[in-house]
């Protein structure tokens, strides 16, 4: 519970051991005792009190430990519910947090980030920006610009002054250092929605290539999270996995797995569309047997993409070359496997690290745009950093320079919320779960 009447709700269902007053009891203390209705117990619990400032709200906390399991759990909700505390909304606590001041609305956002994540390296990276790191990038930024912006005002308030030749060339220079920043920052989304969204996989092979087991020694080896969409014909089902700390969205598992009999197998037009939407391709042969027409096709799908070849089953005699030109060619690298003895596995996650570089994303000194939102309103700013530009190259007047300044200023201020409206905070807390 959070709010200034929350120890007197606390006060109705708790009854401690060592009863003491409220004033007495320190922020930060744990107290042990017995939840009542009635005078009848409902569990043993530890309640930890937190004080104003000194919580994660801000305001007056405490929190109560009970045995957990449905029904007690339910019990006691119902029990402070009954005696004046309201249901949180999504995210209220948070955004609590955020409303009082205690945390920006980027901090607030990665809180979300950090619980949702679904890889280690996506909560690092949430765990950074919950430490405000790129809030603090932020500011810098902001500040940078109104430094300038103060000589500006000057000049425009006393014309008689003549600065506008300085104060230019300041401009541009601020301008320049500025885009700059932002354009780095722009650019580590592409990173950043690697490490949120996965990078969108798909096996592509034609029937007993090995797909499915493929899939299944990934699956097994790493630990998947499967996340299931009811499509219209059949369930699609993604599932994520990291490998090397990179993670994967496997694509259409469910056309993989489930396709045991010939008619099910997937078709060439089903690849081609998973094929299509992936940012990775890995297509598998069945080095047993030649290449034929059906194989032709699914090389034709891995040309253009960002693709691994593999050549399966070389536990058996080897019809397919490795240097074949037919598979040269398409460009994508080649590697050797038998998915049934798992041998050559490893080389396939070498290769996925090598694609995607992620190693050189370094978390500990690289500040990450993971989030769109935050993503599009860098990209407008960049906009108007060069809008501002084009003011000045065509010799408008300082009063106009310092309008399109403030549009740069607004797009920043909108990523940590200094200025951001309540409809996009209440679209924003929305995505959070209840009692977060
Ligand atoms: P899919 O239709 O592409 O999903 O292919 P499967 O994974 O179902 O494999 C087809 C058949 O090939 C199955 O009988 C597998 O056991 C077999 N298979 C898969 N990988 C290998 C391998 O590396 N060596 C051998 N000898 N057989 C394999």
């Amino acid at each position: 519970m959070s709010g200034e009447k929350c120890f007197e709700v606390l006060e109705k269902i708790f009854i401690p051991k060592k009863k003491q007053n409220i004033e007495e009891i320190k922020g930060y203390t744990i107290k042990y005792g017995n939840i009542v209705e009635n005078g009848e117990i409902v569990d043993e619990v530890l309640v930890s009190y937190f004080k104003a400032p000194k919580s994660y709200t801000t305001e007056n906390m405490c929190e109560i430990n009970s045995h957990g399991g449905n029904v007690i759990v339910k019990k006691i909700l119902e029990l402070c519910l009954k005696n004046g505390a309201e249901l949180a909304e999504p995210g209220e606590f948070t955004k609590r947090a955020f409303l009082k001041g205690r945390i920006d609305l980027l901090q607030a956002e990665s809180v979300i980030d950090v619980i949702n994540a679904k890889s280690e390296r996506e909560a690092k990276t949430g765990i950074k920006q919950l430490e405000g790191f790129l809030s603090k990038e932020i500011l810098q930024i902001k500040k940078e610009i109104m430094d300038v912006m103060v000589n500006i005002e000057v000049a425009i308030d006393y014309p008689e002054y003549d600065v506008d030749d300085v104060t230019n060339k300041q401009i541009q220079e601020m301008l320049d250092a500025v885009e700059e920043k932002l354009l780095k920052l722009e650019k580590s989304f592409d990173n950043g929605k690697i490490i949120k969204e996965g990078i969108k996989t798909a096996i592509i092979g034609k029937p007993n290539a090995g797909k499915s087991s493929l899939l299944n020694k990934i699956l097994k080896e790493e630990r998947a999270i499967v996340t299931e969409f009811a499509g219209t014909t059949r369930d699609t089902i993604e599932e994520f996995v990291t490998i090397n700390g990179i993670p994967l969205k496997l694509v259409d598992t469910a056309g993989i797995r489930n396709a045991k009999d010939e008619v099910e197998k997937i078709g060439i037009e089903k690849s081609r569309e998973i094929a299509n939407a992936a940012d990775l391709v890995i297509a598998i042969f069945d080095s047993s047997r030649e290449l034929d027409q059906e194989d032709m096709e699914i090389l034709e799908l891995a040309k253009n993409k960002k693709s691994i070849l593999i050549l399966n089953k070389i536990d058996l005699n080897s019809k397919i070359n490795e240097d074949d030109v037919r598979l040269k060619e398409v460009g994508g690298h080649i590697i050797k496997i038998s998915a049934l003895n798992n041998i050559g596995i490893d080389k396939l996650y070498d290769e996925i690290t090598n694609l995607f570089n992620l190693n050189e994303i370094n978390l500990d000194n690289e500040i990450v745009i993971t989030n769109i939102r935050h993503k599009n309103l860098i990209s407008k700013a960049i906009q108007n950093v060069k809008k501002t530009k084009e003011t000045i190259e065509n010799k408008m007047p300082l009063d106009i320079v310092a309008i399109f300044i403030k549009d740069i200023l607004e797009d920043l201020g909108n990523i940590t919320g200094e200025i951001v409206t309540d409809d996009i905070i209440d679209e924003i807390f929305a995505k959070f779960c209840l009692g977060k």
